[in-house]
């Protein structure tokens, strides 16, 4: 459906939990977060009512978040039943692979056709500093695992950081040579554990085109990234700058928390709780309807550089 400011929603981004197996430094605080109560968050009967209310407002693409949503017991039947709408036509994840390698082959049988894998290091002691508990080499085996099952084009979301990973652009790139990826470089966004980076940290993705001229923009359908190839290599680097270059006037998504608020926007301390409407589905589809033609038209973090948000980006999902 549209929004009041004429943008055809059909994306709704869902968190399934906020915990996550990682720490890293701009998302998570490093003891880790406080244990919500079980009946506070979605279950995956009351997520699957949810998609389903949206699917009768134009939802047709779904991704599912977190924290990490691969810590999930029961994701891969969660995806085949979103997978058995017929008005779904996209389901993916974002992941931080570190258990895709086990997981991809059920996941992809259950309806996945695609996922995006965070990845901020190729270096093992630099990813396991930054994510303070990870190991990059699983990562390396679910991406290897992925393409194996033919989940292409694969993208790789990496969070952009001066002085921790931007003398590895040049390695992220070389990395598209051979293998059908899509390389995105984001922008770190000043929203909860970022905040503490952003004035020391942040870098807009145009440098990258600055430091590597011989990048060519190509045609893509992608609403949030300008997208780029190295002559001749098979994959694609993807640049995303919600800050320097915002994209809100071509934003399509709404975002379902996982304690069951929808957020129209991301950066918006605006959220309607759905938990009193899942048993009654009118209410339900008539709430997610005001919520989405109630979109906010843009944030403002280019001028307030902090994200309005009271909630921390392990809890929205990205
Ligand atoms: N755990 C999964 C993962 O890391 O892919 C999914 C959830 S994570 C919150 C989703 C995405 O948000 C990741 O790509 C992560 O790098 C990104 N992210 C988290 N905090 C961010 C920040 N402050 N600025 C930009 N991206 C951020
Ligand atoms: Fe976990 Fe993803 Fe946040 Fe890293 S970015 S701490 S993997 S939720």
């Amino acid at each position: 459906m549209y929004d009041k400011k004429g943008r055809n929603i059909d994306y709704l981004r869902v968190s399934l939990t906020d915990r996550c197996n990682l720490r890293c430094i701009y998302c998570m605080p490093e003891d880790g977060i406080d244990k919500m109560c079980h009946e506070d968050i979605l279950r995956f009967e009351q997520v699957e009512k949810i998609i389903a209310a949206s699917t009768t407002l134009g939802i047709k693409k779904i991704r599912f978040t977190g924290g990490e949503p691969l810590i999930l017991k029961g994701l891969d039947e969660l995806i085949a039943h979103t997978a058995s709408i017929p008005l779904i036509n996209d389901i993916s994840i974002t992941t931080n692979g570190i258990l895709l390698a086990d997981m991809a082959k059920d996941l992809n049988k259950a309806g996945l056709k695609r996922v995006n894998i965070s990845l901020d290091s190729l270096k093992a002691d630099k990813f396991h500093a930054i994510t303070r508990l990870g190991d990059v080499n699983k990562v390396f085996s679910a991406i290897d695992k992925c393409l194996s099952l033919g989940m292409v084009p694969i993208k790789i979301n990496i969070v952009l950081m001066k002085g921790i990973n931007d003398d590895e652009i040049g390695d992220f790139i070389k990395l598209t040579k051979y293998m059908p990826i899509q390389v995105r470089f984001i922008e770190l966004m000043p929203i909860g554990e970022g905040i503490k980076y952003f004035d020391k940290c942040a870098m807009k993705v145009e440098e990258i085109l600055e430091r590597f001229p011989e990048l060519v923009q190509i045609e893509d359908e992608s609403r949030v990234a300008s997208v780029y190839k190295m002559p001749g290599f098979k994959g694609s680097i993807g640049l995303i700058s919600p800050i320097s270059c915002k994209f809100c006037s071509k934003c399509n998504r709404i975002r379902l928390t996982s304690v069951g608020t929808i957020k129209p926007c991301l950066h918006s301390s605006e959220e309607i709780d759905l938990m009193p409407y899942l048993d009654d589905e009118q209410k339900l589809i008539d709430v997610i309807k005001s919520a989405v033609f109630n979109k906010p038209a843009e944030h403002h973090l280019e001028t307030e550089r902090k994200s309005d948000t009271k909630r921390m980006m392990y809890q929205i999902g990205g």
